[in-house]
């Protein structure tokens, strides 16, 4: 049986001068086995790095925040089976609607035209918990102590040549020595307030209330796509289905403290103010998130980096935060391994931060604050609204750039990581 990364280094440490102690430890530590941690570990993996995932939850928890993966970043996880996987898992979604609560169907976008830039032209639709699942089954599958549960990182410092960092595991707390260190540990990320990296931006003053259900929505809306955003200043909504349910966002605008926001009553009232026919449905997925934006000062510092929420937060309105974790862990591991390796310096890994933060900046807020404004528009600005997504609609090339915008290939394009 393999000897667990936090047991060999204790040994290590114990039986080593604190000049040995420093030597190189072989190891690539990632904190946090989120979608956006065990795509980077496995990856790593792939590229032949040897690597560590720690993680404070004793099993990936069951998690609806994101379904939606875009077309170039099916693109980019192609090689590495992750996009077969997730084609397994989820439903593809070529066409996506603006809509409102009366005008119905406003304009449909359809990633067709996207044909000659991708080769997977849709929104795929996947639990994000399922890729967790399945790259947590496939690292384990590797070797046995790639993924260590219930280790939560508490401590770190770093010097010239490594990082050490502080873990409380079920048998105490022990320290574990890396190379380099990747916090992928979320929005909270202990990693990035042990290294006091600001982490500047807003909370949004209105909730998310998110809800599952297997109730058919096309029943009310037979024009209705697998992907709908409804504009209106209190009921703005993201009506989407997933393989296994259709799932509703709406805004909680006042103060209703989350425990009544998910009772039933609460719920099933929200739903039939807007869709009187829909009766009583089962409920069986139900949350209430936080929307930010917040973008960390640093990406990196020493030899750790941040990735994902942890480096980054934006409002889900057009999925992309996932999205944009995934392409830092693409950009990352790329970069780590031609170090590694001894293809490149390390200038290769400061190049990290000068690609994906300004993407993070510019692109993913601006994109997401503006998707927000665009679903709280209230009557006076819809008419407005809704003529223009007519007008993009029906002309290609508008239509085009549009797309290009909200499946993030602009962006990648724009960073160098699209050809
Ligand atoms: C309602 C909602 C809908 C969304 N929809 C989409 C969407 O459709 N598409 C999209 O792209 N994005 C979407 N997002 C955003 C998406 O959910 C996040 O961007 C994504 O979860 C980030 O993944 P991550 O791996 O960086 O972080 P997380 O998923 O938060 O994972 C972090 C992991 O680190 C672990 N951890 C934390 N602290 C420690 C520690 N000290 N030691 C060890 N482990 C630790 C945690 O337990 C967790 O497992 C949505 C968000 C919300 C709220």
């Amino acid at each position: 049986m393999s000897q667990s990364p936090i047991a060999a280094s204790a040994a290590s440490s114990a039986n080593s001068n604190t000049a040995n102690a420093r030597a190189r430890a072989d190891r690539i530590v990632v904190v946090g086995a989120g979608p956006v941690g065990l795509t980077t570990a496995w990856l790593l993996h792939q590229a032949g790095l040897p690597v560590t995932v720690l993680e404070k939850n004793p099993t990936v928890q069951e998690d609806y925040r994101a379904s939606t993966f875009h077309a170039p970043t099916l693109d980019l996880l192609e090689e590495s089976g992750i996009t077969a996987a997730l084609e397994r898992m989820g439903l593809k979604c070529p066409v996506f609607q603006y809509r409102g609560w009366t005008e119905g169907k406003v304009a449909e976008f359809d990633h067709g035209l996207l044909g000659g830039l991708t080769r997977h032209p849709w929104r795929l639709q996947c639990e994000q918990y399922k890729l967790s699942a399945h790259l947590d089954a496939a690292l384990r599958a590797q070797s046995a102590d790639s993924v260590c549960s219930s280790h939560s990182v508490i401590g770190l410092q770093q010097d010239e040549d490594g990082v050490t960092l502080q873990v409380q595991t079920p048998q105490g707390e022990h320290s574990l020595r890396a190379d380099w260190v990747i916090a992928a540990d979320g929005g909270r990320s202990t990693v990035r307030k042990l290294l006091q990296i600001p982490f500047e931006g807003k909370t949004y003053p209105d909730r998310i209330l998110v809800m599952g259900t297997p109730f058919e929505f096309p029943k009310l809306f037979n024009d209705l796509s697998l992907v709908n955003y409804v504009s209106d200043p209190g009921n703005y909504a993201h009506i989407l289905r997933i393989p296994d349910l259709w799932r509703i966002s709406l805004p909680l605008t006042d103060s209703t403290p989350d425990s009544v926001a998910l009772s039933d009553d609460y719920i099933l009232g929200r739903l039939q103010a807007l869709m009187p026919q829909i009766g009583t449905p089962e409920i069986p997925v139900r949350g209430v998130y936080t929307a930010h934006q917040r973008v960390a000062a640093r990406y990196r510092q020493g030899r750790v980096f941040l990735a994902g929420d942890a480096a980054h937060l934006n409002n889900p309105k057009g999925g992309m935060g996932l999205n944009g974790g995934l392409h830092d862990a693409i950009s990352l591991a790329r970069r780590l391994a031609n170090v590694w390796h001894g293809r490149r310096d390390d200038s290769e890994l400061d190049g990290y931060e000068l690609q994906r933060r300004p993407e993070a900046m510019n692109a993913i807020l601006r994109q997401t604050e503006e998707n927000v404004k665009n679903l709280q528009s209230d009557a006076s600005q819809r008419d407005e609204l809704f003529a223009r997504y007519r007008k993009m609609a029906a002309e290609p090339e508008a239509a085009l750039r549009h797309l290009m915008q909200t499946s993030m290939l602009a962006s990648l394009k724009r960073c160098g990581m699209l050809q």
